[in-house]
Parts: C-alpha cells; sequence; structure tokens
C-alpha cells in the first residue's frame, strides 16, 4: 500500500514581512515584476519573443483570465500576471525521467506549491504503477491502451468522470466532450462549476443566457460602472485600462469589496510613461467596505433609493419584464436596520450611492467570485439584475452585466459542451451533429464528483489540464476520494500537486502549451477561445515544443478515442489532420457558429450571439428579462465567530503559486496568514504575526487547520480572509451556494484560537 502524499500544501517557511498596502496599482512595479518572471524562466529573446507575441492578431491568446483584447492592440497587450502566466509557461525549466526517477511522489507532497510550479515543463508521460511512489516513462500508445482498457471493461459509463480546466481550447474542448458522450456519459466537471456557475444560473433564469451582456467599448459609455466581489487589478490587471478610460470619459465607479485593493484606488499605465504621461488615476469614487456576505443587503438598499427616487425605465419593464411588482414589494417590506445591520454600512453612504446609480443613463455591473461564491450566489446576483433592470440598463450603449471570468477560456468550453447538466435542446443538437446518441442522465458537476469518489463509485477520473485537488474545496476529502479511483489520468503542462495525490495507478500525459507551435498532419495549427464577452478569437503558438514527446490537447482526444472506440461515427484522426475539420463538426454541432472557419480568420475573430446584447431581447420561457423576489440571506453568527474569505495574492493564478509576494497588500514571505481586523485582534490580545489554528463550523461539521499568522489589515469587523488554495481545507464539501452547487469559498463560519507550534501536535 503507498504512503499517502501529502494533499495540502506546506507552508513556505520564508519570514513573513508585512508593509503598508499600496494605493496604487501597476506602474514601474508591475513592468520590473513582468522582466524578473521573463528573465528568470526564459532569458531575454524568449521573453521579447512572447510578451510580444501575447493577444496579437497572428500571436497566442494569453493563458491568463478571459479579458478581452481592445480591437487595436498596443505592441505590448498584455498585463504584469499576463507576463507571469507566459513566463511560467514558456520557462527553460524541465521535469524529466530522471527527475521523477530521484524524487518520490511522497518526497515532492512535502515541496511547497511554489516549489513544485517552479520546477518547470513535464517533458514525458509519465505513469505510477500501484503501490510504486515514483512515476516511470510510459509511451504514449501504452498509456493510451492503459486508459482505454480500464473505461471499456467498466460496467457502467457513469464509472467514469472526465474534468476540464478552463485553459482548454475549443476545438479540444468540444473533441473531449465529443469523446465522453460517445463513451456513454456526462459526468463533465468543469472548473467554472467552482467559479460562475452562480453567474450562469442568475442570468440564465432572469435574462435567457448565462453570459455577460457587454462590449468591451461599452465601459466608453457608461455613466456608472459598479465592481462589486471582484479584484480586477490582480486577477483581470488589462480591465483597469478600461476602467481609467471610463472614468477620464466621466464614468463614476463604485467598488464594493471588503478589503480596499489597490487595483481599484488608483491606476498607473505603464506604457505612460513611454508618453512622458506621469500621472496616475484614481479609479474608484466610492468604496463600500461591504461586510462579508452582505452584498443582497446592500443591492436591497440600493433597489430601494432607486424606487424612492424613481428613474425607472418604465416603458421597458412594462413592456420586457416580469416579476416587477413582487420584487419592489418585498424590497419596501426590507427593514433598513437589517440592510444597515448585515451590510455593515451606514445608510447614508448607501443613499448617497443609490441615488448615483438611480440618476445613471447607464450602468454596467460587473462581478466574480466574491458574488459567485456565496451561499445565496444565484441570489446576489439576481439582485443585481434586479437592480440594472430597474433602469434597463441592458441591451445598450454603456449599459449591461459584466461577470469577469477568471480562465482564459472557461466560457469557451461551456459553450462548445463542457456542460454535466446541458438543456435537451444543446444535447439534441450535438447528437445531431455528431452522428451519436446521447444519455439524457445530468453527469457530476465538480462538487458531485468528489462525492462520488469518496463513495468509491468512480474507476477512471481523468483530467484535462487544472490541479484539481488543490483547486476544489475540503482537501482532506477529495485526496480521500481520489485514492479510491483505480486510474487517475492528468493532462498538463507543469508539475503540481495533483500529481501527487492520485487514484490506485496515475498517468501524467504532456501537453502543447498555448505558446507552443502545434504542428499536425496539414501543418501548423490554430486554436480558438472565448472571452468573457462572447468573442471567438484565434490563438496560434509559435515557440518550439518544450520536448519532443509533447502533444497537443485535440491530438491527445483523437488518439484515446481510437483507442476507445471500434466504429466511431466520428473521424479522429481526420479531426486532428486539420483543426478545421473539428471547426467544421463544431459548425454542424452547435449553435452560432455558423461560417466558423471563415470567421474565426477575422481580425478580431467573431461574436457569439447574445440576445440581450444584440436586440434586447430575452431567451426565456416568457421571452421577457425577469425580476426576481429574494429574502435577505441570514448572515448571522455567534459571537466567538468569524466569517472567512479565501482570496487570490497579486502572485499567483489560481491554484498557480509563482511567487509569495503579495505586493498591493504590503504581505510577502509566507502564505499561511489570516488579513484580520485590528481592532478584534486588539480584543484577543493578538499581534501581527500571532500564530493561530483556524476551525470552520458546517452544520456540526468542524475542520481545523493550524499554524496561520495574524497580519492586520483593512477588514470589516468579524470578517477574516485567507489565501486560495491554502484555505480550502477549511471549506467543506456540502457548503455550496443553493441552485449552483459552487464551493461557498466566500462565505465560511469559522473560529480561531491560539496556535503555540508542534507541542499542541
Ligand atoms: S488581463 Fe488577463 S488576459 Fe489580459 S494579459 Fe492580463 S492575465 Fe492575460
Amino acid at each position: 500500500m503507498r504512503e499517502h502524499a501529502r494533499a495540502e500544501t506546506p507552508p513556505d517557511t520564508l519570514p513573513l514581512k508585512i508593509k503598508k498596502k499600496k494605493k496604487m496599482a501597476a506602474g514601474i512595479p508591475a513592468v520590473t515584476s513582468s522582466l524578473k518572471h521573463g528573465l528568470q524562466n526564459m532569458g531575454i529573446s524568449r521573453t521579447v519573443k512572447t510578451l510580444t507575441m501575447v493577444n496579437q492578431q497572428e500571436g497566442f491568446d494569453c493563458p491568463g483570465c478571459a479579458w478581452p483584447d481592445p480591437s487595436h492592440r498596443t505592441q505590448f497587450e498584455f498585463c504584469e500576471n499576463g507576463a507571469k502566466a507566459v513566463a511560467d509557461e514558456a520557462t527553460k525549466r524541465r521535469v524529466t525521467p530522471e527527475f521523477f526517477s530521484k524524487h518520490s511522489i511522497q518526497y515532492l507532497s512535502m515541496q511547497s506549491d511554489r516549489w513544485l510550479n517552479k520546477q518547470g515543463r513535464i517533458t514525458h508521460p509519465m505513469v505510477l504503477e500501484e503501490g510504486s511512489s515514483h512515476y516511470v516513462p510510459i509511451t504514449w500508445d501504452d498509456a493510451f491502451s492503459m486508459i482505454a482498457g480500464e473505461v471499456n471493461k467498466l460496467e457502467n459509463p457513469n464509472r467514469s468522470v472526465f474534468y476540464t480546466s478552463g485553459r482548454t481550447s475549443n476545438e479540444a474542448a468540444f473533441l473531449y466532450q465529443a469523446m465522453v458522450r460517445s463513451i456513454g456519459t456526462n459526468n463533465l466537471p468543469d472548473c467554472s462549476n467552482m467559479c460562475h456557475e452562480s453567474s450562469g444560473k442568475g442570468l440564465g433564469a432572469t435574462i435567457g443566457i448565462g453570459k455577460g451582456t457587454v462590449h468591451l467599448d461599452d465601459f466608453n459609455h457608461a455613466d456608472v460602472i459598479l465592481v462589486i466581489g471582484q479584484n480586477p487589478g490582480t486577477n483581470h490587471p488589462r480591465m483597469l485600462t478600461a476602467l481609467r478610460d471610463a472614468k477620464l470619459k466621466g464614468a463614476t465607479l463604485i467598488h464594493v469589496n471588503p478589503l480596499p485593493e489597490a487595483g481599484l484606488e488608483r491606476f498607473k499605465h505603464p506604457q505612460d510613461y513611454m508618453k512622458m504621461n506621469l500621472s496616475s488615476t484614481q479609479l474608484s469614487d466610492f468604496h463600500l467596505p461591504v461586510k462579508i456576505g452582505g452584498d443582497a443587503a446592500l443591492l436591497k438598499g440600493l433597489i430601494k433609493i432607486h424606487d424612492e427616487l424613481g428613474h425607472l425605465d418604465s416603458k421597458f419593464i412594462a413592456n420586457q419584464t416580469g416579476g416587477f411588482d413582487s420584487m419592489l414589494e418585498k424590497a419596501r417590506d426590507t427593514d433598513w436596520n437589517a440592510i444597515v445591520r448585515d451590510s455593515g454600512l451606514p445608510r447614508e453612504l448607501i443613499s448617497e450611492v443609490g441615488q448615483v446609480v438611480a440618476r445613471s443613463k447607464a450602468t454596467i455591473a460587473c462581478w466574480a467570485m466574491g458574488l459567485t461564491q456565496q451561499p445565496n450566489g444565484v441570489a446576489v446576483i439576481q439582485e443585481v439584475v434586479n437592480l440594472l433592470l430597474m433602469g434597463g440598463h441592458v441591451g445598450r450603449p454603456g449599459a449591461g452585466f459584466c461577470p469577469v471570468r477568471g480562465h482564459s477560456n472557461v466560457q469557451g468550453d461551456r459553450t462548445v459542451g463542457i456542460w454535466e447538466a446541458a438543456p435537451v435542446s444543446f444535447i439534441e443538437r450535438m447528437e445531431k451533429g455528431l452522428n451519436i446518441s446521447i444519455p439524457r442522465e445530468h453527469g457530476y458537476d465538480v462538487v458531485g464528483a468528489i462525492q462520488a469518489m469518496r463513495d468509491g463509485a468512480v474507476d477512471v477520473f481523468f483530467c484535462m489540464g487544472g490541479n484539481f485537488i488543490s483547486a476544489t474545496p475540503d482537501t482532506m476529502a477529495t485526496a480521500e476520494g481520489l485514492r479510491k479511483v483505480g486510474l487517475t489520468v492528468q493532462v498538463s503542462t507543469k508539475l503540481n500537486r495533483s500529481h501527487l495525490v492520485t487514484g490506485k495507478k496515475a498517468l501524467i500525459l504532456p501537453c502543447l502549451g498555448r505558446t507552443e507551435l502545434d504542428v499536425q498532419g496539414t501543418g501548423p495549427q490554430f486554436v480558438s477561445v472565448e472571452n468573457s464577452m462572447g468573442i471567438v478569437h484565434r490563438s496560434t503558438g509559435s515557440l518550439p515544443p518544450a520536448s519532443s514527446h509533447l502533444r497537443s490537447e485535440p491530438w491527445i482526444v483523437a488518439q484515446l478515442s481510437q483507442h476507445l472506440f471500434t466504429n466511431s461515427p466520428i473521424d479522429w484522426s481526420g479531426m486532428v489532420e486539420d483543426y478545421d475539420m473539428i471547426r467544421n463538426l463544431m459548425e454542424k454541432s452547435l449553435s452560432g457558429f455558423e461560417d466558423y472557419n471563415k470567421r474565426v480568420r477575422l481580425e478580431n475573430g467573431f461574436l457569439l450571439p447574445n440576445p440581450p446584447r444584440d436586440s434586447r431581447t430575452f431567451d426565456t420561457p416568457s421571452g421577457r428579462a425577469h425580476f426576481t423576489t429574494h429574502d435577505l440571506p441570514d448572515v448571522r453568527i455567534d459571537d466567538e465567530q468569524f466569517i472567512m474569505m479565501t482570496i487570490r495574492s497579486h502572485d499567483q493564478y489560481n491554484t498557480t503559486i509563482y511567487d509569495v509576494h503579495d505586493r498591493y497588500r504590503g504581505v510577502s514571505g509566507n502564505r499561511r496568514i489570516v488579513l484580520m481586523n485590528a481592532l478584534d485582534m486588539a480584543e484577543r490580545g493578538w499581534k501581527n504575526r500571532q500564530m493561530v489554528s483556524i476551525t470552520s463550523h458546517f452544520e456540526g461539521e468542524t475542520r481545523t487547520a493550524d499554524g496561520w499568522q495574524l497580519v492586520a489589515y483593512e477588514i470589516p469587523r468579524k470578517n477574516i480572509a485567507t489565501y486560495f488554495p491554502e484555505a480550502n481545507i477549511l471549506v467543506p464539501l456540502r457548503s455550496t451556494a443553493k441552485d449552483s452547487n459552487t464551493p461557498t469559498s466566500k462565505w465560511i463560519k469559522v473560529t480561531l484560537a491560539d496556535f503555540h507550534g508542534d507541542e499542541e501536535e
């Protein structure tokens, strides 16, 4: 029996440094940081080559977030974190068979996630045999035979699960779902189950599409821009350019976040220096430090003010919406004391902001995990919809919804079929296009897949990219589930903890990255992705592959399918000879992809249909947009309890830890920290660097993690913040948002206690 590898990252042991938080984002520090990561990983020439290719027409799409490219690109069309993502993938460091022969998975698991990531690109397909603790090389053919053997002997195809990370291209994701559905299951969980699933559910039910409804240019026409539960300075940095431009055109920016994020205080565009423009721009006009979970109360307050002041788009409400009266009645019945108590904001401030919102001629609302990962994530997003529909802020210039995706193609993956609960109409069109029959039974989402693994109901778990063990909630529960699986497979570029916490047998299939040249039978190929604003565009890698043994994601799926299926109606090998073939099949199987191969070659790609944006129409059963009626969520906690939210530092991208410098927040050296209100600390006699243990509480269950250092920070009382993924161990698997089943990583009840190190163990 193999000794278990450590499931959660051991803390970095560098000394914790605490400085004053920054009041401005980007500027020269962003340039130096981008160059530092470039030179450390790629050297000069490769740094120049890649950073002048990223997000360019003939170049590759940034493997970072999904913020759209402007139609007129600058020569340096990337942000600091985009540069880090590119340097991280195009690194010259290599993880070879020799590396694996030297290091057992147990040894590797005792290294931090930062250390694992720094080892570089995996060069060969590797296998971890049952009971073994060292990966050894395997041929592609033997790997595919192993997987096909395991899948084809399953008594029930639903004992196999196929996860997708949001970096997977449209072409790879489409072929992947075709393969999975050909196996006979819809078990297609993906990373959006853990992030914007609440947006998809909230918007889908109210405006008939689970996506944003604005163009990038709408930011230039907005009166008011709400940025709620989002930290663009770190997670979508080029958004700051759009916000700056909107400000310079007179827009009012309202920043709703428990934390005063530098990225929404002031912004200095690094390229302004080249124009000798040394000025920076004040961004947010209002920062509302709402209590964690207090957004719904705040929005209720804004709706009440809007009602009192009028400025309703009555014609739109009467002719194109439903549910207005009961929504308004609920808002009117909601007591201001409850609104002030739950939001943690004074009525005067809510009223002042409410007047600005009510008088706005054109409002855009942007949001991210701060809303989607709440227990009432779907309902609070629908309160945003209520607020904007009151003013008819949809489907006209400068107005609409803008959920900002954190993964470059997470929206695209869902569009092309990575969907465990796709509607029948979608499945029927797919069946016709692929000429296969597809089960109607919905598959597992991420939380469902983990529960199934824990119940011993999964024999094969396949991951197209990602780092499942670190990205998911309830780390120990996920690890327990993974270890029960017969075979786990990871298609990856770099080393991460999911290569160490595995099934009984495990495979690593190293794939080409976005930056790399992808040559198939008919020559170099390009792939396509969809950004947050529904634009599908090309991405063409040009760097020589990190190893001659790497293969593209479409090739991996096609080859595996040929091992799986003896007589499939899909010409798998033909598909990867020329990716135009894949796009032709997508055109037949999906709506909105007409003339795909022609339109994807257009300068800025093409827009997918979006009725609310395109024609102010709503693809809902009633054909109307819907106001919805929600009670305030129960956000009460016991006296000794706190509400914890997990956050990302400025030196990470999702589970990828580039380094330990959360520059904007003034924290560096250690990631096992707790941002806490100084008054809450003082009340307990605690100071900076005080060691504590954190215990989460959920329906009688507790989970404890020790050895966190306190950092006094501007955060509302009784609220704390910890880093993702370190704090995932405290997020209960069953603690999910209603209707979307998204883990509630932004709302966890916890208690804290002194921790005195080892003598306590
Ligand atoms: S904003 Fe997002 S997509 Fe753009 S360069 Fe930065 S990380 Fe990449």
